[in-house]
């Protein structure tokens, strides 16, 4: 390939693949519908309620709206949804901060773009969302209702059937104005009173029909503590919060599309009052992310937890993001995987092979190899001088000489996977059977004489014989040619230490579709512990360290459970892609 095509080829791969978003901005762009005094024309948001903790699906969410971001040269907020006092917590908004920062996102933009920390919580706009609602009550747009929760209810109508107006619909604004005042001030109880829009009872999207727009709520809020009684609805405060923070384009999943209406409504009613400036907002609506073998709602998240099927929210095996960073997966491997599978605006499942695939085009480049044996069966090298141990190199990495070499040595007694010997060996076997040659990686050349057996008939120990004139990188290797290349460490330096191998976490594909009740989808075999055999040189590996065992897949130190002398590894994914078989 000529060099020019190597660049060209290069840009193509680092242009963000176009999406249907990017076509609405770039039309954005083109009509100069967002150019303001000192602002950019592109800021969105990522909006989570302080509720539990971030997964794959909150991950694409991100990526998308700081991506955007990024490449328009705009902004991204983080903003908290917290307008629910019951369920929220500043554990959840800690551990929601750092999984941004973690996936490599950050809402304090650099000097040069401006500057400015945009971290928002809605809860800051308690005064101002109030405020908004006596405005809507004045000028006719918003009355108390008074009804039963029941009546509400039935007065609401279905799809087929349009609502009927609450016979206290037509109640003056300055009756709703004292109401609602008197709901601030504590002097009814939760549910005795309802702040609605006035809109349309007949409305054929049932989000349009007198929508509750503020409720009693008794309640402690995690940050404004028992300032507040009443707490505005989701679908009032979101489109004003984004109108307040002067988004652009918000971008939402695709449930919110009937709430659409309701969203221009509600900002166009703000807007004319004059308490969020123009041009106002839009939303856009894309398909959430499906991920085969995983579920991604919080609430079976918990469920897993507190049924002590995991060990936690940060369990290896758990789609959050505290969970996949634990297992071992890269921040540029999830930012491959969102920009990977796109963004549409049609429901789908994406297989989980597409984000293994991910980690494994991130790492092969990068991590350091070494070796592990994993289930551990003895090979005694007869012939071998007693008692010496003699010096054995391999590159670090195979594409980057320049990283150096690892450093072990051979032995009499070794360390070999239990599948790498068979005492009969079945078709197209190459790797140890009696009378067979293969080379130890790294290592020589051995001749399989036989092995030791229990009183069980379970082989426990190997004999061969090795060719002192066979090692690796030494002129004489050559000589020798064997089909089998099997891995190793010698028993007088290996150090012993804890693997966890993982497996989805679920055995039907699907665990959260219709109807399934995905506790009773659980893979009894999703972890297993080994007792394994590494080389000498990992002894002081750090936590958090990812690297390939050959042969084997790919590894990370565990973060919690590793210290610097007793690494524990997770398996992070497999070489190849095993996954459904
Ligand atoms: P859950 O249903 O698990 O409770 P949520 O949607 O209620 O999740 P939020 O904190 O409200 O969680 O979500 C924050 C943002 O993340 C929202 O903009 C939401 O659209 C987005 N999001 C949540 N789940 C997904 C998903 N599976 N795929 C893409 N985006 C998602
Ligand atoms: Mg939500």
């Amino acid at each position: 390939m000529s060099n020019d095509n190597k660049n060209k080829t290069a840009a193509a791969e680092a242009a963000p693949v176009s999406n249907f978003l990017r076509a609405i901005i770039d039309n954005d762009q083109a009509a100069g519908t967002y150019q303001r005094d000192g602002m950019p024309s592109v800021i969105t948001r990522f909006p989570p309620e302080p509720n539990g903790y971030l997964h794959i699906g909150h991950a694409k969410s991100i990526c998308l709206n700081f991506g955007l971001a990024r490449d328009y040269d705009g902004r991204c907020h983080l903003r908290f949804d917290d307008t629910n006092p019951e369920k929220e917590d500043q554990e959840y908004v800690d551990s929601i901060m750092d999984s941004v920062k973690w996936l490599g996102f950050d809402w304090q933009q650099p000097a040069e773009n401006g500057g400015g920390n945009h971290l928002y919580f809605a809860s800051d706009y308690f005064d101002k969302f109030y405020a908004i609602a006596e405005h809507l009550i004045t000028s006719g747009h918003a009355y108390v209702d008074s009804q039963s929760a029941e009546d509400m209810a039935a007065n609401r109508g279905d799809f087929s059937k349009p609502g009927v107006n609450s016979p206290f619909r037509e109640r003056s604004a300055a009756e709703s104005l004292d109401l609602f005042r008197r709901m601030k001030a504590g002097e009814f109880k939760d549910g005795e009173h309802i702040l609605r829009a006035k809109i349309d009872m007949a409305s054929p999207n049932m989000n349009m029909r007198d929508p509750a727009i503020y409720r009693i709520r008794h309640a402690h809020h995690h940050r404004t503590g028992d300032a507040w009684c009443i707490y505005p609805m989701y679908d009032y405060a979101h489109p004003l919060e984004d109108a307040i923070e002067n988004i652009s384009h918000s971008i939402c999943t695709l449930e919110f599309q009937d709430h659409r209406p309701f969203y221009d409504w509600i900002i166009e009613r703000a807007a004319e009052g004059g308490f969020v400036q123009r041009p106002v907002p839009r939303q856009y609506e894309f398909a959430r992310l499906n991920l085969t073998y995983v579920v991604t709602s919080k609430r079976k998240l918990r469920k897993l937890v507190e049924d002590g099927i995991v060990s936690g929210w940060d369990d290896p095996r758990m789609p959050t993001v505290v969970g996949i960073r634990r297992r071992g997966y890269t921040p540029e491997s999830i930012q491959a995987f969102c920009e990977r599978i796109g963004v549409t605006r049609s429901d789908g499942w994406i297989d989980y092979s597409t984000l293994e695939g991910c980690l494994r085009e991130d790492l092969d480049p990068k991590a350091a190899r070494a070796t592990a044996v994993l289930r551990p069966l003895k090979l005694i090298i007869d012939n071998f001088p007693e008692a010496e141990n003699i010096a054995c190199s391999a590159p670090v990495h195979p594409h980057h000489p320049e990283r150096g070499n690892r450093e072990f040595t051979i032995g009499k007694e070794l360390w070999i996977e239990q599948e790498d010997f068979m005492e009969e060996p079945v078709k197209g076997y190459f790797r140890l059977f009696p009378g067979n040659k293969v080379r130890l990686r790294y290592g020589y050349v051995v001749e399989c004489t036989g092995c030791d057996k229990d009183e069980n008939g379970k082989v426990i120990a190997v004999h061969c014989n090795y060719f002192a004139d066979s090692k690796s990188g030494t002129e004489g290797s050559a000589n020798y040619k064997v089909k089998g290349n099997i891995h190793w460490v010698n028993a007088a330096d290996a150090m012993e230490v804890e693997v966890r191998l993982y497996d989805r976490l679920f055995t039907d594909a699907n665990p959260d579709a219709g109807g399934k009740d995905f506790m009773t989808l659980l893979n009894p075999a999703s972890l297993e512990t080994l007792r394994a055999y590494v080389e000498p040189g990992l002894h002081n590996i750090a936590p958090d360290t990812r690297l390939q065992f050959e042969r084997h897949g790919y590894f990370v130190t565990d973060r919690v459970d590793s210290t610097v002398g007793k690494p524990v590894f997770n398996r992070i994914t497999t070489l190849k892609d095993s996954f459904g078989k």
